[in-house]
């Protein structure tokens, strides 16, 4: 049994209250942390305005030196942070150490982009005048987190609100603060200066929320979640005009056209749904396949599903572990009886749990009104729809019509979300009028990667606003100011 305790100020804190972190593999208890009310919150914020003029004119090179540290630290952490992981968030332990490693990656593509946040000079219309845009730090930032990534969702909003000279308090999910306290380990043993980061643990996000919101020092609100929090921190923004980036729900498509490589389309959606056992916002949620190579890649996909090994995800050979709660376990069979109710078929042998543990699950037949094309899932099903007619002689090409595909993007698209979509072609002109047409915020083409660090990761519509990665990213946490000079 680990205890955890929040961080505020550069001081470890204790409170009179603790929370239990539960293994969802068990049920066992694993940890107890620190209960913080929104007084440590409003201490938190004291603490990072106290440490904003110092870390913000501290030298970039200085400020990349320490965050190449603290990335250092975490990825030699890798093994025993992502054990912590396992124990909170259930994923298989070679994925959570994969995951301390690519958020350690975060940490340091963000420690190298602090030596590039540059200002500009703009030609001015007098001789006498000049103009200039200096970037500066938005102040004060709050972060929320969720738990299905809870290390590299806290460094992709960590990295860049530090490369841009922004201190940090930080709220994880109440249900992994373990991998955060050992993030925060690393940042205090890499040598930032006190209350440039502050963790503040609780089960009490609204009270966290409150007092954060209601504080005009705290100028930048980043929240990873599901949607209908983020709606709500956007109403509450208003009243204090703060700045916001919301990562929030997505509901994924998959196109695969016929002239897709079928068995690596199929391999790769496997990856991207059941990885984490398909709790992942980028997770496809609906796979639109043509109607001729469909019976092929949904024999290649239930093949795939049933290889994978479920259970502990502490245990050897175990590739996907249990889902997160029971509430989680109770949505995703009310999307299977939904569907199966409406007339798809479950491809895959049914498997009965036990307790959260949830086999992947294929779906055909399904129907663009099932419950599982419309709500975030959230677990590992993985619904395949089919669009086009089987390749007659009028087809021609390779067998898709035009309004076929103008068809399957307009089912794509049909959603509120706007986060990732999947596509799978070798047609260089198909993946471009594809590419362009899709309302989504990221598109990986042949199962090429979504998030490395160096990539703008973000959604539109209802995925939310604000790009984490790339030089993108560290702009969210910058104000452009401009000056203009009269030589005189
Ligand atoms: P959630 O919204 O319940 O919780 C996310 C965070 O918000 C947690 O830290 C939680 O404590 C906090 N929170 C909960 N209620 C709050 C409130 N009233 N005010 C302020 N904070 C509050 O979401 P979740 O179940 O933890 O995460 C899953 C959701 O996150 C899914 O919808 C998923 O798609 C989304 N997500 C999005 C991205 C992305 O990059 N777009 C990445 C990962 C997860």
């Amino acid at each position: 049994m680990r205890t955890g305790r929040a961080l505020v100020g550069g001081q470890w804190r204790e409170t009179a209250e603790r929370f239990a972190v539960t293994d969802p593999a068990t049920g066992e208890t694993v940890a107890e942390v620190a209960e913080c009310g929104a007084d440590l919150a409003v201490e938190a914020v004291d603490a990072a305005s106290a440490a904003l003029p110092g870390w913000r004119a501290m030298p970039a090179h200085e400020r990349a030196a320490i965050m190449r540290q603290a990335a250092a630290l975490l990825a030699a952490r890798a093994q025993e942070i992502g054990a912590i992981m396992t124990a909170e968030q259930g994923k298989p332990l070679a994925e959570a150490a994969g995951e301390v490693v690519a958020g350690a990656d975060h940490l340091l593509w963000a420690a190298e982009e602090t030596r590039r946040v540059y200002g500009e000079t703009i030609p001015s219309t007098g001789a006498d005048t000049r103009m200039w845009l200096l970037p500066e730090p938005v102040g004060v930032v709050a972060g929320i987190t969720p738990w299905n990534f809870p290390v590299s969702m806290i460094t992709r909003k960590l990295g860049p609100a530090l490369a841009a000279g922004c201190t940090v308090v930080l709220k994880p999910s109440e249900l992994t603060p373990m991998s955060a306290i050992a993030v925060a380990e690393c940042l205090t043993e890499a040598g930032f200066p006190p209350g440039v980061f502050n963790l503040v643990t609780t089960t009490r996000p609204e009270e966290f929320a409150g007092a954060v919101m209601a504080d005009s020092r705290v100028r930048k609100v980043s929240f990873t979640g599901s949607t209908a929090v983020g709606r709500e921190l956007i109403r509450r923004s208003a009243d204090d005009v703060k700045r916001l980036s919301v990562e929030l729900g997505g509901h994924a498509p998959v196109l695969v056209f016929p002239d897709a490589d079928v068995a690596a389309a199929a391999a790769g959606v496997a990856r991207s749904k059941f990885m984490n056992a398909g709790q992942a916002c980028t997770s496809p949620n609906r796979i639109y396949v043509h109607e001729s190579v469909a019976a092929e890649f949904v024999d290649e996909l239930v093949k795939l599903a049933e290889a994978v090994a479920v259970g502990n995800g502490a245990e050897p050979g175990v590739t996907m572990g249990p889902l997160i709660d029971d509430r989680a376990v109770a949505k995703v069979g009310r999307h299977v009886e939904d569907a199966l109710a409406r007339g798809a078929r479950l491809a895959t042998t049914r498997r009965e749990g036990p307790g959260r543990f949830v086999p992947p699950m294929v779906l055909t037949g399904v129907t663009d009104d099932m419950l599982v094309c419309r709500e975030e899932t959230f677990g590992p099903v993985a619904p395949v729809l089919t669009f086009g007619a089987d390749p007659g002689d009028e087809a021609g090409g390779e067998g898709v019509r035009d309004a076929d595909v103008a068809g399957a993007l307009a089912r794509a698209n049909a959603t509120p979300y706007g986060l990732a979509a999947y596509v799978w072609t070798r047609d260089l002109a198909r993946t471009m009028r594809v590419c362009e047409e899709l309302q989504f915020g990221i598109v990986s083409v042949n199962g090429a990667p979504l998030a490395p660090p160096q990539g703008p990761f973000g959604g539109i519509k209802g995925s939310g606003y604000g790009r984490e990665g790339g030089h993108h990213g560290v702009e969210d946490f910058v104000e452009y100011k401009y000056v203009s000079v009269g030589l005189g």
